[in-house]
């Protein structure tokens, strides 16, 4: 630990200088965490709504939860019947590249293949 007060090196483990009393600045790692972004989380989900007479409609939906709570940044059209490769294709596909061209970063791809997650820095949607 090089003071930056004096210029003298002490044990990191002290809180203060011994040579000229200085404090010893926080851990890299701790500013670091202070200084990073809050996060939105975005988060692909199903969803499906029973139709009277239609059956079952399915629908994919990009849902963020931010400091500001939760809402939705995008949404497919509905199809009918259980998605398989072919609606992956058709409607998630298309979504996905929406949610990377307004800056979404992709975290993780999960189960079911459509369960994606994705991060943005807070401030893109919240600064007013
Ligand atoms: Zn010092």
């Amino acid at each position: 630990m090089i003071c930056q007060g004096c210029g003298a090196s002490y044990d990191s483990e002290f809180k203060f200088c011994p040579h000229c009393g200085r404090a010893r600045p926080e851990s890299p790692e701790l500013l670091i965490r202070i200084q990073e972004p809050k996060w939105e989380i975005c988060e692909i989900e199903l969803e499906s709504r029973t139709v009277i007479l239609g059956g079952e409609r399915y629908w994919f939906e990009a849902v963020v939860f931010g400091p500001t709570g939760r809402y939705t940044a995008e949404r497919t059209a509905e199809w009918r019947g259980y998605p398989g490769r072919a609606e992956v294709k058709k409607y998630l596909d298309p979504m996905i590249e929406l949610l990377l061209a307004a800056g979404w970063e992709p975290l993780q791809a999960g189960q079911g293949g459509w369960n994606y997650r994705f991060r943005r820095p807070a401030s893109v949607e919240a600064k007013e």
